[in-house]
């Protein structure tokens, strides 16, 4: 047995009107600064009285959310007492918002071990909704939440269904403000996703389609989205791709190149989407190599040249490759400016963080130690995975 999980889904222009029609008394925010200076918590309020809510605001959610702020976070909305949970911002403030809205139903929870084995009895309190203003985890249609563990320097991918919002709003007036580089790093994300989504060992029936429609998007409007992030259509079928891609790989699960991102995040404080969009390439010759996959599925897909599973595995790490290059975008750790002194010192807790990661286990072919120190170091030096 399987479950698919989805929230309700508002997309496209306006989106945000639908706030309107939320029944309640109060909404507690989990933000950041930048939501605020953007006049994007001041917008979403206008709509939340117009519906007759009002609201308090917690704005300290910083890149790569720790427990830390998730507990501060929870205590805030506790004494608010709140009825809706505002998850507004990147997958940092919707993961936080998750995690926050978990303590706040559930106080005894321990939130470093959220799992889906566990009954948490959400919604006796308040309902969540997830508002993106990136485009590029899709939190808004997972069940999952990845925190940082500060303390041990390690990310957290954790989750339970009963954390899949109730309402996404997935408006793409939210995203024009990206930065082109934040507008890269997070469609490299969505990348990943979509074709983690779709070749790891939970692939399925239902996320399959939605993980193909995501790639094939990235491919086509990524491009136009950093070149010009004022194209309205780019940027809508963007915010459109990471929403469908959460709802794929939510549904089946990321594998590799999400393990060996986290663990490079967590050590060289790297963002999401570029660290795990970096290991893309390197994860699909690494599978490839080991034999039957998925892949020539997706070149298919895509047109591309793909007469058996080790052409189409080619043809995709050549298309990405390109995708890379024209965004502009690191394809080695090298290039992200990380010493290689450090590097190899760290090679070790870089690995153990790895094989800590639950989506290592959901690759088609397997990683062992040995594996990941040398494709740790390819990833480094930027050469092809031969092995
Ligand atoms: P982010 O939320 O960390 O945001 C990055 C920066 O972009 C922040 O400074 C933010 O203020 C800024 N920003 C956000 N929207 C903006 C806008 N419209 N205009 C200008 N600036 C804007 O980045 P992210 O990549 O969206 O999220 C990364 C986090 O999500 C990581 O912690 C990662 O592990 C997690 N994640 C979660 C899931 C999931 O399913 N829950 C999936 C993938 C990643």
């Amino acid at each position: 047995m399987w479950i698919f999980s989805s929230p309700r889904i508002v997309f496209g222009e306006d989106a945000l009107n639908y706030l309107e029609e939320l029944r309640g008394r109060r909404a507690f925010f989990v933000t950041d600064a930048n939501m605020v200076r953007l006049g994007f918590v001041e917008r979403v309020q206008k709509h939340l009285r117009a519906a007759g809510l009002e609201s308090a605001v917690f704005a300290d959610v910083e890149p790569e959310p720790s427990l830390q702020t998730v507990r501060r976070a929870a205590e805030q909305m506790a004494q608010y007492q709140p009825d809706w949970v505002i998850g507004l911002g990147g997958g940092s403030a919707m993961d936080a918002a998750k995690a926050a809205w978990l303590l706040y139903e559930c106080p005894t929870a321990d939130p470093a071990a959220i799992n889906p084995m566990e009954t948490y009895g959400l919604r006796q309190k308040a309902r969540l909704v997830a508002i993106p203003t990136t485009s590029g985890t899709g939190s808004e249609t997972t069940w999952a939440t990845v925190l940082t563990d500060t303390d041990i320097g390690m990310k957290l991918s954790m989750g339970t269904h009963e954390l899949t919002p109730d309402l996404a709003i997935v408006d793409p007036s939210l995203v024009t403000s990206m930065p082109p580089r934040i507008t890269a790093d997070t469609g490299m994300d969505v990348l990943t996703h979509a074709v983690e989504g779709y070749t790891s060992t939970m692939h399925n029936d239902f996320s399959d389609g939605l993980c193909l429609k995501a790639t094939a998007l990235v491919f086509q409007y990524l491009p136009r989205a950093y070149a010009n992030g004022q194209d309205m259509e780019a940027r809508e079928h963007m915010h459109n791709a990471a929403s469908i891609a959460g709802l794929g790989f939510g549904n089946s699960m990321a594998a590799l190149a999400h393990a060996m991102g986290h663990s490079l995040g967590a050590v060289f404080h790297v963002p999401h989407g570029r660290s795990v969009g970096l290991f893309l390439p390197y994860v699909i010759e690494f599978t490839a190599n080991g034999g039957g996959t998925r892949y020539a599925d997706i070149a298919k897909f895509l047109d591309l040249p793909a007469e058996d599973e080790a052409q189409g595995a080619a043809s995709l790490v050549a298309a990405i490759r390109d995708l890379q290059r024209r965004i502009d975008f690191a394809t080695s750790v090298q290039q992200l400016g990380v010493d290689r002194e450090d590097f190899e010192a760290a090679l070790p807790k870089l690995i153990a963080n790895a094989e800590a990661d639950n989506q290592l286990f959901f690759n088609a072919r397997f990683a062992n130690s040995e594996d990941l120190a040398k494709l740790f170091m390819c990833a480094y030096e930027g050469r092809s995975v031969d092995f």
